[in-house]
């Protein structure tokens, strides 16, 4: 089955009763079925929504976890419709609230919003729908300052819940509540108020990234006593993930993407995320170049451009958005055929957001990343700052780089998902090329890297990524190498096991800062010692072919060299200085 459920650890229900919620014999079944068809028009429920549509409407607190994109705004917009009075929505981004609004607007249900942009007069209007026995509207959004901040806003709320015109309360996006979340909002701390006043009122927190420490934080802030926790399963089964690695050469690593859109995506809808908004700027004008319909969008462009790009996107007359992560809240375009990293994420749970704007229309579509050794060093420089920056970014390198699992289950357990190995059916890389990967010591290998790293070392020299990559391939300085011979590895592999041993602690980085720049240099790791030891062996799977697709290299017709150019500046030698804008959400 796609879904899945929990319940949380004070509310023991069993998977019986769980069930009985599924139903559609409850005295509203037929107003939420007529509702789903003829005003919303669905056609059928997704997973877990009539669940917790029923749960909801028999009065319960609830904690719905599905992935974004999946739908959870219908699960408090029809029983909004369904009920006396209004339903409370509480939304952290004004922009958000703006949508659903457009949205409920085009479908006949009357909605209404309170926060800093409104004007007076229609504020004023909006405080007394509030108390409105007639109920002007069926779902009231506001800001979680308007809750923490207007005092006249609680006081018409607390005359409507005596009224019993408050039906229900939704708190949206609900891991901003806790610290532990990746998104804290500090307003969204004050939200207690809410069930403390309004005990008898059900509330609904809704989220796609909260971990169940990060649920239980939430329930004490929000002073919800044992709400259902109903998760929907993080596995998107119409996607197809695959890593590619990436040209070290910058413009061979664009032309790469162009042939891919061009071979396996003519004029399908997509979106290609890079690093920074030089890069956008650049990947997309090298895609135009080769006749795709490409245009960046990132932070730094004026607003009417990115709204026209964004529009122009939505309604297929641009094929491609080549963008930054700043494009990201709100983008619900249901054909996006195709998610393209020319850098990879900062982190797996980044990735499953931006990858999962491909097939929100449940057709397939494919999610690939382009996964260059140096780009490792400018996020890892980038994210230096954040308290677990490195360990999330290393997590999603282990993605790309490891071959012995299968990707969905390397995503599975950042959501706490028990994962099944027949959960992929083959649509993933790592399942379907088997074949193409053998296991391969190399523990030689790690020594050799670990010599080099300590003739550095006495000679009081640091290494970069790139020094070291080029050391053990008998090039750069002669004294970096005089103790080992050059290595009979190709490039990428002496990459792939640089990368092995800094995920598995033989190796760690090692950042100086000056006034305008990070740099990362390599250390020996705190696993390096076990290297001396005669009986420790070191194995990886590695690609028996070049990772990047041979037939894509066909298919793109540019009679490159066997031997692709390396640009010299390419690795992670190159200072990542503060003046690269990369949109950090
Ligand atoms: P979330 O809040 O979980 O990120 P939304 O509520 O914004 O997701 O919904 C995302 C999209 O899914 C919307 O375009 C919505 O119309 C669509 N959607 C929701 N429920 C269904 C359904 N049962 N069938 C088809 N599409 C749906
Ligand atoms: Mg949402
Ligand atoms: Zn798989």
């Amino acid at each position: 089955s796609s879904a899945s459920s929990t319940e949380s650890c004070g509310h023991v229900m069993s998977k019986q009763e769980m069930q009985h919620y599924d139903g559609t014999d409850f005295p509203w079944s037929k107003e939420v079925v007529w509702n789903l068809k003829e005003l919303f028009k669905l056609s059928k429920f997704r997973p877990l929504q009539l669940r917790a549509i029923n749960m909801t409407l028999s009065g319960k607190d609830l904690f719905l976890v599905m992935p974004t994109g999946r739908g959870k705004s219908l699960c408090y917009q029809l029983p909004a419709v369904c009920s006396k009075g209004f339903t409370l929505v509480i939304t952290p981004l004004v922009s958000l609230m703006e949508d659903q609004i457009m949205y409920l607007q085009l479908i006949n249900v009357p909605a209404a919003m309170l926060n800093a942009s409104i004007s007076k007069n229609n504020a004023k209007a909006v405080m007394a729908g509030i108390t409105d026995p007639k109920s002007p509207f069926k779902l009231l959004y506001v800001t979680p300052e308007k809750i923490a901040k207007s005092k006249l806003l609680m006081s018409c709320l607390e005359k409507a819940y005596k009224a019993k015109l408050l039906s229900r309360i939704a708190v949206d996006e609900v891991h901003c509540c806790s610290q532990w979340g990746h998104d804290f909002r500090p307003d969204y701390k004050l939200l207690g108020i809410l069930k403390r006043q309004f005990p008898k009122v059900p509330l609904l927190g809704l989220t796609a990234t909260a971990t169940s420490s990060v649920l239980k934080d939430c329930e004490k802030i929000l002073c919800v006593q044992q709400p259902i926790t109903l998760s929907a399963s993080f596995n998107r089964t119409n996607l197809y993930y695959e890593v590619r690695i990436k040209d070290p050469d910058n413009e061979a690593s664009i032309c790469d993407i162009a042939s891919l859109i061009k071979s396996r995506y003519q004029d399908q809808s997509g979106i290609v995320y890079v690093f920074s908004q030089k890069d956008a700027e650049l990947v997309s004008s090298e895609l135009q170049k080769r006749d795709i319909l490409a245009y960046p969008y990132h932070a730094n462009m004026d607003p009417d451009s990115k709204s026209r790009v964004h529009r122009e996107w939505t309604a297929n007359k641009i094929k491609v958005v080549v963008a930054t992560v700043a494009f990201g809240m709100g983008i619900d375009k249901p054909d996006v055929r195709f998610v393209i990293h020319h850098t990879i994420s900062k982190s797996i749970e980044n990735y499953y957001q931006e990858s999962g704007r491909a097939g929100r229309d449940d057709a397939s579509a494919d999610c690939i990343v382009f996964f260059g050794f140096s780009d490792i060093f400018r996020i890892s420089t980038m994210v230096v700052m954040e308290n677990v920056g490195q360990q999330k970014l290393l997590q999603m390198v282990d993605y790309c780089q490891n071959l012995d699992r299968c990707r969905r289950s390397l995503m599975a357990v950042h959501f706490d998902e028990v994962w099944d190995d027949e959960g992929c059916n083959q649509m993933c890389d790592t399942c379907c090329r088997v074949k193409d990967y053998s296991t391969v010591d190399i523990t030689e290998h790690a020594k050799q890297v670990v010599q080099i790293m300590e003739l550095a070392a006495s000679m009081d020299e640091k290494l970069t990524p790139l020094k070291l990559v080029e050391a053990w391939m008998g090039k750069g300085p002669a004294k970096h190498r005089k103790t080992i011979k050059p290595t009979t590895l190709s490039r990428q592999q002496v990459e792939a096991v640089i990368v092995r041993m800094l995920l598995q602690g033989y190796l760690r980085e090692d950042f100086s800062f000056t006034p305008y720049t990070t740099y990362f240099y390599m250390k020996l790791g705190r696993k390096a010692p076990l290297l001396k030891i005669q009986s420790h062996t070191l194995s990886m799977k590695m690609r028996i072919t070049d990772g990047r697709s041979a037939v894509v290299r066909a298919a793109s017709g540019q009679g490159k060299a066997k031997q692709p150019k390396r640009s010299v500046q390419c690795a992670g030698d190159a200072p990542v200085s503060k003046k690269i804008k990369t949109d950090l959400p």
